[in-house]
């Protein structure tokens, strides 16, 4: 019988041991959020992740800026956040507004309070098998999910779908240094199915809604869904095909309800990693 992995089960686990850990502390870990984009599912994600911090007693403040902020503003505020010792994890939600550079912006931000794992350093530290201060969100939750369900990654042949910077290539990435197999498939690769069809499991982060189909897996195989695209009627659908696929798969991640809580409990126990490195005594 198929399994339907349940995020929601699997972030609370997260959130329930960090609440442990952090009950007691008299200071508490705190997230600086910048939001400069007028994208509307970005401000839900920032929305939810300051209840998330609320919901445990972390410290949080959104800035928030309209389309008159200027580089230069996003550039001070950014070394504000990195000398104020009372801010553990600094976030810049993506997309920016088109006229700023991200890129400058991720790269100014202390690699130690690098809540999202975005900065080369530790992009770099995470290619290199070492520990990074800080690995991206929704990769690391995709991994601990896999972990929860016990599901071996050793010799596994994998094909994660999508490339880009924030989930695709982390992602890869993980799973390598998790002594997995894997292809790193894009909009470029030709015969996604004859590359699906062969894999163990199959991670989407494509965004297109069910490009994964139920004759491209493979049975038995594992099937990660972390797309989100939004329906005319609302609804929010993942890159899977998922009443089909989910016939085929021994284990499928729903949407909502999949990769997307574990995303926020990742982010959360990076905060709290993060403060904890900030606080160590020398
Ligand atoms: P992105 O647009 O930066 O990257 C999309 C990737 O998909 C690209 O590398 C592109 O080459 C690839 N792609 C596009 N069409 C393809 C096709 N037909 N075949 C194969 N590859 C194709 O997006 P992203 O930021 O990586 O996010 C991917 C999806 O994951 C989006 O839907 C996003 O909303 C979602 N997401 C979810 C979470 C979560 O917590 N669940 C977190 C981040 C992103």
């Amino acid at each position: 019988m198929t399994v339907i992995i349940d995020g929601k089960a699997c972030a609370k686990k997260v959130i329930e041991e960090l609440r442990k850990k952090t009950k007691n502390l008299d200071k508490k870990p705190s997230l600086a959020v910048i939001l400069a984009n007028n994208d509307p599912s970005s401000r839900i994600y920032v929305a939810s992740k300051e209840r998330q911090c609320l919901d445990l007693g972390f410290n949080s403040c959104v800035y928030r800026f309209d389309e008159n902020i200027k580089q230069q503003d996003l550039i001070k505020l950014i070394h504000e956040l990195n000398e104020n010792d009372d801010v553990n994890g600094i976030l810049v939600q993506l997309p920016l507004y088109k006229h700023l550079n991200e890129q400058e912006i991720i790269e100014l931000i202390n690699p130690k309070k690098d809540v999202d794992g975005f900065h080369p350093i530790n992009v770099g530290k995470l290619n290199c098998n070492l520990e990074p201060w800080a690995i991206c969100c929704t990769p690391k939750g995709i991994i601990k999910l896999l972990k929860e369900y016990n599901i071996n990654l050793v010799g596994k042949n994998v094909v994660v779908i999508g490339r880009s910077n924030i989930v695709g290539k982390p992602t890869a990435t993980l799973l390598t240094n998790e002594n997995a197999t894997v292809t790193l498939a894009h909009s470029k690769t030709k015969d996604l199915k004859e590359i699906t069809k062969n894999a163990d499991i199959i991670i989407s982060a494509t965004g297109k809604a069910k490009l994964i189909k139920a004759n491209m897996v493979k049975k038995d195989a594992i099937v990660i869904d972390v797309g989100i695209s939004k329906q005319i009627s609302g609804k929010l659908v993942g890159d899977v095909d998922f009443e089909n696929v989910k016939n085929v798969a021994s284990y499928i991640t729903p949407v909502p309800g999949g990769v997307g809580p574990m995303t926020i409990a990742c982010l959360m126990e990076n905060t709290y990693e993060l403060f904890k490195l900030q606080n160590q005594k020398a």
